[in-house]
């Protein structure tokens, strides 16, 4: 059996002694976001081997693909022992495979941001930790303490499953405008015990909603040696608890807040990877909504529309190579496709557009692939989203 190395040591990529120069890249799970690392990572001369139970995820056109539930410790052996660093495309790996991976080889980002990540209580408490800003928010494990938190809080709130939360998942909105918005009032108890019972009684928070302005995130990579870079704010529009559309340009006025946030978060955890932090903005206040520790979503807008994308820059970050330039050549922005796929050749049409399919079978709500469209100043760059919103449907409910 092989033991981890040493510091978590990667060998060098040097192509000596006529061997191929790249490395072999493992990663869990074999989604879009797996596609596209590999994407990036095969044009820097690596290989790729996914795990992923599905049958012909989405990555394995772009690499070796070991068909297996994501806690087969066999095939998390074998991906640790054949692979020179393994990292993830998807925050809810059990916890127990991403430490047993992190024993035999170098995984990252590791156990730690998992931990964070995947459980909404910690993670609140992780950001209060550092000083951060969040919705006001309670801890729920009764229909009582929805009661109670209402009553707290005030309404309407939001009931989160504290894990496998996503898209939306796992999330009940209560209204309760009768009763619980009083001070003092005694809470709805039927709409408690519904919204209990829609998340079938499991460990949760409630949070205030937030009347945000916008919703921004920020995606930021650190790398093996320490070094830090930083996207441009996203401003993200959600449709149906699914991102919609995300769009970017230059001198946000909360860029250097997000990085500060980002900052405090990365060498906390010493985090390795891409990592991306999502808020509302609120009286022109950052309140910190979640983070997740892998390429993200509101960052593919920086495939084309980035000088460095944020697949190449995870990749270059667990190799401890130096990170590329992460900023926007102009303004850019993404449309996510969500269910099903719209006309390629008329999407195509509209100028500075690029066009992912990310080979899915389409399923309601389902993200199948998405656009990115460019262009030199934001009054462009409106007229050819709003061509390209005439011809994509949003996610439905
Ligand atoms: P989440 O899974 O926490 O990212 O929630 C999905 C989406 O629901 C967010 O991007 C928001 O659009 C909305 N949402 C979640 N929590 C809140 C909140 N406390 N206040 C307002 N909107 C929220």
């Amino acid at each position: 059996m092989n033991q981890r190395r040493e510091n978590c040591e990667i060998p060098a990529a040097t192509g000596h002694r006529g061997e191929p120069a790249g490395l072999h890249i493992g990663v869990i799970g074999g989604g879009q976001l797996g596609q596209m690392l590999g994407l990036a990572g095969v044009a820097m001369g690596h290989r790729f081997t996914f795990l992923d139970p599905g049958y012909e995820p989405p990555a394995a056109s772009v690499g070796r693909h070991i068909q297996a539930e994501l806690d087969d410790s066999e095939a998390l052996e074998r991906l640790s022992v054949e692979c020179d660093v393994v990292t993830l495309e998807f925050e809810n790996v059990p916890l127990a495979s991403a430490e047993l991976v992190a024993r035999r080889n170098c995984l990252m980002p590791g156990p730690q941001a998992l931990a964070v990540a995947q459980d909404r209580l910690e993670e609140k408490q992780f950001f209060e930790g550092l000083g951060l800003g969040l919705a006001p928010w309670v801890q729920v494990d009764s229909v009582n303490d929805i009661v109670q938190g209402i009553r707290h809080l005030g309404a309407p709130a939001i009931l989160k499953t504290r894990r496998m939360g996503y898209d939306g998942k796992g999330q009940v909105r209560l209204a309760d405008s009768s009763h619980a918005a009083h001070e003092g009032g005694p809470g709805n108890p039927g709409e408690a015990a519904s919204a209990w019972e829609a998340i079938d009684g499991a460990p949760a928070v409630l949070e205030k909603m937030v009347d945000f302005e916008r919703e921004v995130s920020i995606v930021a990579a650190r790398s093996r040696t320490g070094e830090i870079c930083f996207y441009p704010l996203a401003t993200n529009l959600h449709r149906a608890g699914i991102l919609w559309e995300t769009t970017v340009g230059t001198g946000d006025p909360l860029q250097s807040a997000a990085e500060e946030a980002a900052r405090l978060v990365l060498e906390k955890i010493d985090y390795i990877g891409v990592l991306a932090i999502e808020f509302f903005v609120q009286d022109g206040r950052l309140l910190v909504n979640e983070m997740a520790p892998r390429v993200h979503n509101s960052g593919h807008w920086s495939l084309g529309g980035a000088r460095t994308s944020q697949f190449e820059n995870h990749i270059r970050a667990i190799l401890g190579w130096p990170l590329g330039d992460p900023s926007p050549a102009g303004w850019a922005a993404m449309l996510n496709l969500v269910g099903s796929l719209p006309d390629a050749r008329a999407v195509l049409a509209v100028p500075g557009v690029s066009w992912h399919d990310y080979g899915k079978v389409p399923r309601p709500r389902r993200k199948l692939g998405h656009l990115t469209v460019t262009a030199a100043e934001p009054g462009e760059l409106e007229s050819r989203l709003d061509r390209l919103k005439s011809l994509v449907a949003p996610p439905d409910a």
